[in-house]
Formats: C-alpha cells, structure tokens, sequence
C-alpha cells in the first residue's frame, strides 16, 4: 500500500437474501488492494435494478455480500504490478463487486478515468446504465432512421438514455411509463410517444401510433408483465431485446411463437458480455462519456441518498417512485487519503 489509510469503512451487506429490510451497514476492514487492484475511495456510488436482484437472490452471490457495482471516485492506493493508474487519479467503474462501501479495491482493468470536467456523480451515473443503453442502441441493434422503438419504463436511468441514444441516431421512439409525470421527463428526454401502460393497453396504442405496421425494436426491460404484449408489438422480422426483469423474469418462450409472429427476433443480453473486454470497455465508456461532455446525452440524477441509506433507495425503486438515476453518497470527511 502507498498511503496509510484508516482501517475501517462502512459497507452496506446482506447476509441472507430478502427484501431492503436484508441491507445493514456495516462496519469493515478496508481492503487492501491486491496485485492487479487499485483501492477507490468513493464519491458515488450508482443504484442498479441488478442490485435488487441480487439481494433478492434472483441473481445470487455469494453470501456475506457487500452489494453494489457501479461507482465513481479516486485512487488512494494501488497494490503491486498495477501499471496505469496512481493515487490521485480519478476512476469509474460498472462492474466491480462491492461498491455500497466508502472503499472498493477494484481490478486496475477494469476501471477507467474520469474526464476532466466531469463530476463523480456524473461519472457513477453515467458507467452503468450508460453503457447499457450505448450496448442496446448501438450494437445489439444498430438503430438507424428506418427503426422505430417501443421502449418500457422510458423514465427509469435505462430508459432516459436509451430514449435520447436511439432518437440520436434517428429512430422514431414509442415510451412507456406509469405516471404522467414519468410521462413529461420521457417526452422531454426525446419520446416520440409515451404510452402510459398501467392506464392503457401498450399493444393496442403501439399498432395505433404505428399505423399497424408495428414497431422494428422492442426494448423491454420489464419482463414478465409485459414480454407477450411486447412480442405482438413488433413488425415482420423485429428485434426483440428482452433485458431485464423489473416485474419479474420471463421463464417461458416458445420459439416455434416467433415464427408465427413474423419470424422475429430474440435476444437476453447482458451488459457484461459487452464490456467483457478492456478495449471494448474503455470505448463504449469513452464514447458515452464523449456524449456527455458534449450535451447530447443528458443525464438525469434523480436521487441521492446517504451510503447509509442505501435500504430507502432500494424501497423507492422498487416501488417505481424514481426517475433518472439514484446514487449513493458514500460519508464524508472519514479521514481517507485522497
Ligand atoms: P429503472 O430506473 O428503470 O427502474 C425500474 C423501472 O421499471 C421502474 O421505475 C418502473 O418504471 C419499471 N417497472 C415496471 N414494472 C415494475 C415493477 N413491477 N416493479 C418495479 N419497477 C417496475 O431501473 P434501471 O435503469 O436500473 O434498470 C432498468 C432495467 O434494465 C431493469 O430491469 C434492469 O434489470 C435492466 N438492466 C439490464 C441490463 C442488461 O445489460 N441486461 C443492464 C442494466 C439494467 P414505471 O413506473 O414507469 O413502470
């Protein structure tokens, strides 16, 4: 380790899997950084549905676990044969275990700097549900002028960006959200239409704004409440990219159903298979990143809680009351070396 630092931090754990009540901080040793690791003291830290599945156990880890992926600060220490990267240097991260902490001793490969000019709390906003929607917009399917998009919880941190990716590259956008006011910040964001779909029937208002014809991308991210309905919104030969299970997983699909729906397409992607290498990382993180810094993604923070706090995040997302991302604010003044 270069610098001393203090030896414990606090960290938000489950040590069984269940609702928010599960999250307990906690106080911790902080880990020292291993050859390859640099040691992050955190300034942000994201919020990500995937954390509730996690401590749900819809996608389990091992337990005790410190929750968390995502997050934004700078290097205090770094363990031996870490090459890139100094104390000082500002880092983000979307995939490193461990981020409900004040500290995280993260792989030096897969961390990337921060612009000059760009906050920790945009950058922790930014690293996740950024890189999904540039993944989703961009190479999942490459969207174009001739593309129109059905896209679910349009108001969600997902659906804010995927909104303003894929009128960006310029396709014609249908949102769905359950309030109004969820409505006006997806309009705002660039939605051609938004369909409230706790008050209408999506299917029928898409074919409606579609003029039958049906949309060419379904990105839903809903699951199991709206997967069928989303099959039959697509147009002959539509890509439907299922991506995440907000109401629930989808556990049945029969593929003979796309044929007779217009011989579609599906995919469950995950954004881990599109940042599993360091160069494709560091681009779609600089890209995003370049996006920001010039105003044509906007990003929307929502939310900020206190690290210890991290149970009434995960209650107000769950109960589909946030918009745009929720962040962590890790304490202040604990006496790290920065
Ligand atoms: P969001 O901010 O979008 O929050 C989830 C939203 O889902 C809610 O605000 C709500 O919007 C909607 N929703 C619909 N039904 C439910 C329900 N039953 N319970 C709770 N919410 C519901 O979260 P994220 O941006 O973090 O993630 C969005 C989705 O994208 C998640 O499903 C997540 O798992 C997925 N994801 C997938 C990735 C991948 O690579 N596969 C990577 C990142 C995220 P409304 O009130 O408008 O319906």
């Amino acid at each position: 380790m270069q610098q001393d630092m203090q030896r414990n931090m606090q960290a938000v754990r489950i040590h069984e899997f269940g609702g928010p009540e599960a999250l307990c901080i906690e106080e911790l040793a902080t880990p020292c950084p291993r050859a390859g690791e640099a040691l992050v003291k955190l300034e942000a830290v994201g919020v990500n549905f995937i954390d509730t599945y996690q401590r749900k156990g819809l996608y389990p880890v091992p337990l005790p676990a410190t929750l968390g992926l995502e997050g934004a600060g700078s290097v205090v220490a770094t363990g031996p044969e870490v090459r890139s990267i100094k104390p000082g240097d500002r880092v983000a991260f979307a995939d490193v275990r461990g981020a409900y902490a004040e500290c995280v001793a993260a792989p030096e490969q897969r961390l990337v700097p921060i612009p000059d000019g760009v906050s920790a709390d945009t950058a922790a906003a930014a690293m996740l549900q950024g890189m999904t929607a540039h993944y989703l917009s961009q190479t999942t399917c490459k969207l174009g002028a001739q593309d129109r998009c059905l896209i679910h919880a349009a108001a969600g941190g997902v659906g804010l960006l995927l909104i303003q990716m894929a009128r960006n590259a310029g396709a014609f956008v249908i949102g769905t959200c359950s309030s109004e006011a969820k409505a006006e910040l997806a309009s705002a964001a660039g939605a051609d239409a938004v369909i409230l779909y706790t008050e209408q029937d999506f299917k029928t208002e898409v074919q409606r704004i579609t003029a039958g014809e049906g949309v060419t991308v379904a990105y839903d991210s809903v699951g199991k409440a709206t997967f069928e309905d989303s099959l039959d919104c697509l147009a002959r030969r539509g890509r439907m990219v299922l991506y995440g299970n907000a109401s629930g997983p989808v556990t049945e699909c029969n593929p003979a159903s796309l044929a007779s729906r217009g011989s579609l397409f599906l995919t469950r992607p995950t954004l881990f298979d599109y940042i599993a290498s360091r160069e494709e990382l560091v681009e779609r993180s600089s890209e995003v990143f370049r996006w920001v810094r010039e105003g044509s993604l906007d990003l929307r923070i929502g939310h900020r809680y206190p690290l210890a706090e991290a149970r009434a995040a995960h209650e107000a997302l769950e109960a589909r009351r946030t918009t745009g991302k929720v962040l962590l604010k890790p304490g202040a003044n604990r006496g790290f070396a920065a």
